[in-house]
């Protein structure tokens, strides 16, 4: 029960498909149910040849029908059951008279031709023409029924004909039922898809802009926007800072701790860096263990966030399998000035970052020496 009140929430909440298997499964029972529940109608209005014929549609469908459905044959079990319908369509009206309502039936199969032809298809060969043919077969059934009814007297009339009402009800009621249910399952279908579809898009982008190991953008996707935020310069005057960083002595926390322990360490300078930086700003992994971070504000701003990172950087222990990984990090900062091309721009940060990591690592350049004297 509790298991059933899962897959219900699961499905409600799209995160489950109705497979096809299943709703052939539960179709084929319902069919045959309704075939049984027509058979005792008809024994109330005293229609004992339709009582056995509906009798033998019932097991026809908990038999060869069901079976068909654990085989997987859907298509089959679907095409089966159609050609039964129509019969039965036939038959009926042929018998008792198209007050028995079954010619309702054939508008419910339009729509379960489609449904049904489309669950059971393989992706790569759809059936484009089946549902067509199928229902051009029901509207031809249909006229034949009309025909039937103008001119054909009913050759077993049932002995209690005014209670034929209640089978007209009952069949009238499945057959809007069949509709309502089969029209939800195709909203249902596609929403489903779409959701999918959705998921893999993201997942696509992710693949496409992230870097796998540590999700900051790629350094393709940060060429971009560079390239973008330089073209708005040039438009705007608006400027932008770069940080460049890159993690101190980190071959020797590879050295010392394994590979999955530098792996570990750069996850862990990602999430000190998203936390570190505003909303707008971007940070991307630049190389192995350099990272670029594009921030909207000016030099001397950055120079505050880069310090703020470092030391966030510095005070940060990483436990790895019981050992504690200490590191710390240098940046060269460069800010953008119209005119700037992007690989002078990205030539300035590193050259700060190099003079960082020769005068004792750990530590912010906004401005190298000769700067400062001007
Ligand atoms: P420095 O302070 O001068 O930057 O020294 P360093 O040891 O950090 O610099 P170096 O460039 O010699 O070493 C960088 C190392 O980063 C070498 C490489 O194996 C490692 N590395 C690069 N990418 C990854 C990665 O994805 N995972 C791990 N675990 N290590 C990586
Ligand atoms: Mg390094
Ligand atoms: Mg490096």
């Amino acid at each position: 029960m509790s298991n059933l009140r899962h897959y219900i929430h699961e499905l409600m909440h799209g995160n489950s498909f109705f497979s096809g298997q299943l709703i052939c499964k539960y179709s084929a029972i319902g069919v045959g149910v309704v075939h049984m529940v027509n058979a005792l109608l008809f024994f109330i209005v005293g229609s004992y040849v339709m009582m056995i014929a509906s009798l033998l549609g019932g097991t026809l469908y908990f038999t060869v029908i069901l079976r068909l459905v654990k085989k997987s044959r859907l298509l089959t079990m679907y095409l089966l059951g159609f050609a039964e319908i129509l019969m039965a369509v036939f038959v009926t009206t042929l018998l008792v008279g198209w007050e028995a309502g079954f010619s309702s039936y054939l508008f419910a199969s339009v729509s379960t031709s489609f449904y049904f032809t489309s669950v059971s298809q393989k992706q790569e060969r759809p059936h484009h023409a089946l549902p067509l043919v199928l229902s051009l077969m029901v509207m031809f059934s249909y006229f034949m029924d009309y025909v039937i009814r103008l001119y054909v007297t009913p050759i077993l009339p049932p002995d209690n004909p005014e209670l034929m009402i209640l089978v007209y009800i009952f069949n009238n009621i499945v057959s809007f039922a069949l509709m309502i249910v089969f029209s939800y399952l195709f909203v249902w279908e596609i929403l489903n898809r779409q959701r999918v579809l959705a998921e893999q898009n993201i997942k696509l982008d992710e693949l496409a802009h992230k870097d796998p190991l540590t999700h900051l953008l790629n350094r393709r996707s940060m060429n971009e926007i560079l390239n973008e935020r330089i073209e708005i310069l040039k438009r705007t005057g608006r400027r932008f800072t770069m940080i460049l960083g890159d993690i101190d002595d980190f071959k020797k926390v590879n050295d010392t701790f394994g590979h999955e322990a530098g792996d570990l360490t750069l996850v862990t300078v990602a999430d000190i860096l998203r936390s570190s930086v505003g909303e707008e700003d971007r940070i991307c992994r630049w190389g192995g263990e350099e990272i670029l971070i594009m921030i909207s504000s000016s030099l001397e701003l950055g120079a505050v966030t880069a310090e703020r990172i470092r030391r966030n950087i510095e005070n940060n222990v990483i436990n790895y399998e019981g050992s504690e990984i200490h590191i710390t990090m240098t940046f060269g900062i460069a800010e953008s000035i119209p005119g700037y091309r992007l690989e002078h721009l990205i030539q300035q940060a590193d050259d700060k970052l190099y003079y960082g990591k020769k005068h004792g690592k750990n530590q912010v350049v906004a401005r190298l020496p000769e700067e400062e004297k001007n």
